[in-house]
């Protein structure tokens, strides 16, 4: 165990509720609460049990002035979330009284946390890895159950698991090439079983890690969410196809930050897919100045978009402004949508020649829609979503691992070529090295705080 200050935080959200909890955490943490609280039983809280609450009040270090009523819970470390031990404090939940608790116990001694401090500690205390601990902000941010179940997996350590096989692999043919190494004069004498059997594991390690691999873009949309445009001249019917999506499932979350009066993005779930809908206000020109930088903003969401929905209204012949919009989004992975089904037809049908996927549907009428989602499914989950592919999430992680394949891979050809073991065992060390990034038992110490930073306050 590390010796660290004892810090304190308020981990429940901040706003009127209940209760809200303040945590305290370090081997002083029972000391600093004892000298604030007081038991209703009057009982020294100094030799509490773990895993038992105390009933009392908090008062003020200086005056004795009465704070508030609370129950204070003691989780002894290492049996604590942190690894260490870990008072409780359970409050009123409003703003003033939660922050007066919180001022006494930094008043007593502790110190205030930074984001994410409690999950380093439970990390710097090796009590779970660096892609566990990243699981733990990827349940709070999940936005389907879908989403949530794949961080828990991670949370409980799936993908630890294999990432760690992978480097035993790698630590294996380190160990076989500097055995063969130091027994040989040359290398001309090596043991020619032994660049058979480092070939062997390489390969056997490269046909995993592209397993790992292979879901990695599923998992990034399942933890990030698939971002949808959906785009079209005014009056197709794109408000009314978002309300009808909004309307079968509920709506997830809504982004506040960075909502703008010209892009609204909402999450919609998707069976499971949580989908960002970029509600484009149109992408046609205009001359219109305020309106212009509402378009200008709306091309920039479209090239971040994964899909664009194209909104034609069947009712009606195709105009320039159609055609724009068909031209403007031609580079783009794109379901064209033919609404207004339910009215006489009247659009040209050569245009739909050139689009590989066309649905017909009725925003109005509802028709269509469940069409639309399993397209949506087979263009980027091959039709089926399979939880238990769904290791590699985090963009890091795919982007180490993709590191640590490489290097496999530029070993494996060295071996075959017969080169030197020793200029092999270079790109072993290295892939070795990109795998102990992702569970963070190599990353430089910055890049570990740089991580931690994203987190909230109190987690
Ligand atoms: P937007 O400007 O593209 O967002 O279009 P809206 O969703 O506001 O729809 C424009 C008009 O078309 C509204 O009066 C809708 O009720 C109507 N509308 C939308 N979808 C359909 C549909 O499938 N069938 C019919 N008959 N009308 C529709």
């Amino acid at each position: 165990m590390k010796d660290f200050d004892t810090i304190c935080a308020i981990a429940t959200a901040l706003g009127e509720g209940g209760i809200a909890i303040i945590r305290v955490s370090g081997d002083k943490a029972l000391d600093i609460v004892s000298k604030i609280f007081k038991a209703h039983s009057g009982q020294d809280i100094k030799s509490m049990k773990s895993y038992t609450m105390k009933y009392g009040h908090i008062y003020d270090i200086d005056n004795e002035e009465l704070i508030d009523e609370v129950i204070i819970s003691f989780m002894k470390g290492p049996k604590s979330f942190t690894a260490e031990d870990t008072v409780e404090i359970n409050c009123h939940g409003g703003v003033v009284s939660t922050n007066k608790v919180l001022e006494s116990v930094i008043k007593a001694g502790a110190r205030l946390a930074e984001p994410g401090e409690f999950t380093k500690r439970a990390f710097l205390n090796g009590r779970i890895d660096l892609s566990q601990a990243e699981a733990v902000m990827d349940i709070i941010k999940a936005k389907t159950d879908l989403a949530m179940k794949s961080a828990l997996m991670q949370s409980t350590g799936h993908l630890s698991t294999q990432i760690n096989k992978q480097r035993e692999y790698m630590l294996n043919i380190l160990a076989l090439v500097e055995f063969a190494v130091d027994f040989t004069e040359d290398d001309e004498d090596v043991d020619p079983s032994i660049p058979i059997k480092v070939a062997e594991s390489l390969e056997k390690s490269i046909g995993e890690m592209n397993v790992l691999l292979r879901g990695a873009d599923e998992g990034k949309l399942i933890r990030e969410g698939l971002s949808l445009a959906i785009v079209g001249k005014p009056n197709v019917g794109k408000s009314s196809l978002l309300n009808a999506l909004l309307r079968e499932k509920r709506a997830i979350v809504t982004d506040i930050a960075g909502t703008t009066r010209d892009v609204i993005e909402e999450y919609i779930n998707l069976d499971g897919i949580p989908v960002k809908v970029i509600d484009t206000a149109g992408i046609r020109e205009t001359e219109d100045v305020v309106e212009k930088i509402g378009v200008e903003r709306s091309k920039e969401k479209l090239e971040e978009a994964d899909l664009v929905l194209l909104v034609l209204d069947t009712s009606r012949e195709l105009d320039q402004e159609d055609k724009d919009i068909i031209e403007s989004v031609k580079d783009k992975k794109c379901i064209l949508i033919l609404n207004k089904i339910d009215l006489e037809w009247k659009i040209e049908e050569d245009i739909l020649g050139s689009f590989e996927n066309v649905i017909k549907i009725s925003a109005k009428e509802e028709i269509g829609l469940d069409e639309l989602k399993q397209t949506i499914k087979d263009l980027f989950f091959n039709g089926k979503i399979d939880t238990e592919s769904l290791i590699i999430s985090n963009s890091r992680h795919k982007q180490a691992l993709y590191r640590a394949l490489e290097n496999a891979e530029n070993a494996l050809v060295r071996v075959k070529n017969n080169e030197y073991l020793d200029l092999i065992s270079i790109y072993v060390t290295a892939s070795l090295r990109a795998l102990g990034e992702i569970t963070g038992s190599e990353l430089e110490e910055d890049l570990v705080n740089k991580i931690f930073s994203d987190f909230c306050v109190g987690k």
